[in-house]
This record gives C-alpha cells, structure tokens and sequence, in this order.
C-alpha cells in the first residue's frame, strides 16, 4: 500500500454546560464529508470550507440522523486501522485539538457502553477477532500492552505478532504490528505567545512536541507537493515525533482525528485546528507489511 495518504477525520462535539450558561452559537456546519466554520465577528463573510475523509457531526444526540456515535468512529477509523494491523501493518490513531475539544472522549470515552471511544472498542474487538479464529496454524499474540504518558500526551502502544506455521513448506512465518494510539495534550499550548515568561518546563516541552509536529507535518505535506524528497524532517527535535517518526511519512497506516469545539467563542483555536487538519490530509506514509519468513 504505497504512498497511502493520511485518513483525517474532524469531529465536533456538543456544547459543554459553560459553553450553554453563556449561550454560545455554534460557528460549525457539516454537509457530506465537508466541515465549514463561518467567523462570528464576520458573520457576512463567507464560511470557510474543509472537506476530510470523515466529518462528524456529534454536536447533537443519537436522534438526529446525522449524529455521529462512539460507535461510528471506532468503525470507520479504529476498524480499519485493526484490519490493517491484522495484515501486517503499523498503525497509528492520533487525537488532535484544543484542550476541551473531544479528543480523550473520542480515543477513550466514558465507561458506559455506548460511549466507549476508539481504545477501548479497538482492544475488545482484537480479542474478539483473535479468540473467533479458527485456523489452527495461526499462534497469535498482543503484547507489551502500555500507555505511556510522556509528558501530557498519552500515548498507548499494542505489539500485535501473528505467527504461522506451514504444514506443506513446514515454514513458520511472522507478522508483527505496532499499533499506536495517541491522545495528545491540547493543541493551544502550541501557540508560541504562550510559551514566553514564566512556564513549567513541562509546559515548554509540550509546546515544542507540538510545534515540532507542526513543523513535521507541514515539512512532509511540502515534500509530497513539491514531489521530491527531503531529509530535512524535524522529527529529532522533539520526543513526540521522534516516537511517531514511523507514524508520519514513515511505515505505517495513519489516521489523525481532530476534535472540534462547537463554540463562537473558540473561532480562532477551531480555525487553526482545521488548518493543521487540512494540511495533514497531504501527508502520504508507505507503509509495508512487517512479515518475517522463518521468523
Ligand atoms: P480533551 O481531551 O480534548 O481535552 P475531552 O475529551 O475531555 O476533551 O472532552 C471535554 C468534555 O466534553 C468531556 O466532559 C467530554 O465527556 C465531553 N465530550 C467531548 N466530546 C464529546 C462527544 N462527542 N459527545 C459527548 N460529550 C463529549
Ligand atoms: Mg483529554
């Protein structure tokens, strides 16, 4: 799968009990794939437009038949991640936005069943796929299940290895997948106006990782326009890229989820993450499946 592109997806939550005590408007639309925003201060300005793989619409309930379910999103994004796991494939699912904006409910959720986000829902079908199979040459194992919380991202990591035997060639192959899913820390920290004076060097370590993925992704979205290759991609600079080098532009099949907030209040920080989204979508990862004859 050469040169697959990053599957982006933004999704827009209901409003908070703040954002309802001070009767917020929403600034966003949705319509098929396509996200708009339209400027509370401009409001006859035209809306501005986005189209992603995915744009879903959980600013209201379960009735509105548009109303975008935990469930829909682990199915479109977590599934197909799984599945690709299954054959071979790295994997990556990272949350982006402003802090508030959705991301920990979409990768984790909320105990109740219904509300279970991506990490939750991918983990109980990998066990359910794996307990279901039936092939008694496949020997299958999830392993070094952590989560890492470095600094205020949080990321999970399962190491996915199936092996098989081959009764006719009596060769034992191995297929082994990464499967990374990152809650990342509030995109505003990013702003570098924030990061002057006083700050906890753990704030400043944020804003950097941050930055630098900014920088990163910005970087390859700018090589695969210009077509050419560039070694010139800051992933060293900061510990989160460097852990999801392989993730972006690297091997593996990635999905980037960029949570959204309802509210005219947040116009500009919204705007900005459908910004880092839209340029996200240009990124392309040739991913190869990780298989090890005679393992
Ligand atoms: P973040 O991790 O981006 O800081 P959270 O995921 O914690 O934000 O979301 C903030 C609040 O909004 C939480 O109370 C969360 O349960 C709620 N929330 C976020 N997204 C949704 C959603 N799609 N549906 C219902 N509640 C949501
Ligand atoms: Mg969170």
């Amino acid at each position: 799968m050469a040169g697959a592109s990053v599957k982006v997806a933004v999704r827009v939550r209901p409003f908070n009990s703040r954002e309802i005590a001070h009767d917020s408007k929403c600034v966003i639309q949705m319509q098929g794939t396509t996200t708009c925003i339209s400027n509370p201060k401009q409001p006859k300005d035209a809306p501005k437009n986005f189209t992603f793989d995915y744009s879903y619409w959980s600013h209201t309930t379960a009735e509105d038949p548009n109303f975008a379910s935990q469930h829909q999103v682990y199915k479109d994004i977590g599934e197909e991640m799984l599945l690709h796991a299954f054959e071979g494939y790295n994997v990556c699912i990272f949350a982006y936005g402003q802090t508030g904006a959705g991301k920990s409910y979409t990768m984790m959720g909320k105990p109740e069943p219904e509300q279970h986000g991506i990490i939750p829902q991918l983990c109980e079908d990998l066990f359910a796929r794996v307990s279901s199979n039936k092939s008694p040459d496949l020997t299958v194992a999830a392993t070094n299940m952590n989560e890492t919380s470095s600094r205020s991202h949080a990321v999970f990591t399962i190491v996915f290895t199936q092996k098989r035997h081959d009764e006719m060639t009596n060769l034992d192959t191995e297929k082994v997948s990464k499967i990374s899913l990152v809650d990342l820390a509030g995109s505003e920290r990013a702003d570098s106006s924030g990061a002057k004076g006083t700050r906890l060097k753990e704030g400043a370590n944020i804003n950097k990782s941050l930055t630098t993925l900014g920088k990163v992704i910005s970087a390859l979205a700018e090589m695969q326009s210009k077509k050419k290759k560039s070694d010139l991609i800051p992933y060293r600079d900061s510990a989160l890229t460097w852990l999801l080098k392989e993730n972006l532009g690297g091997n593996s099949r990635t999905a980037m989820i960029a949570a959204l907030s309802p509210a005219d209040i947040n116009y500009e920080e919204t705007l900005s993450t459908l910004r880092y989204a839209d340029r996200a979508k240009q990124i392309k990862c040739n991913a190869v499946i990780n298989e090890d004859p005679n393992a």
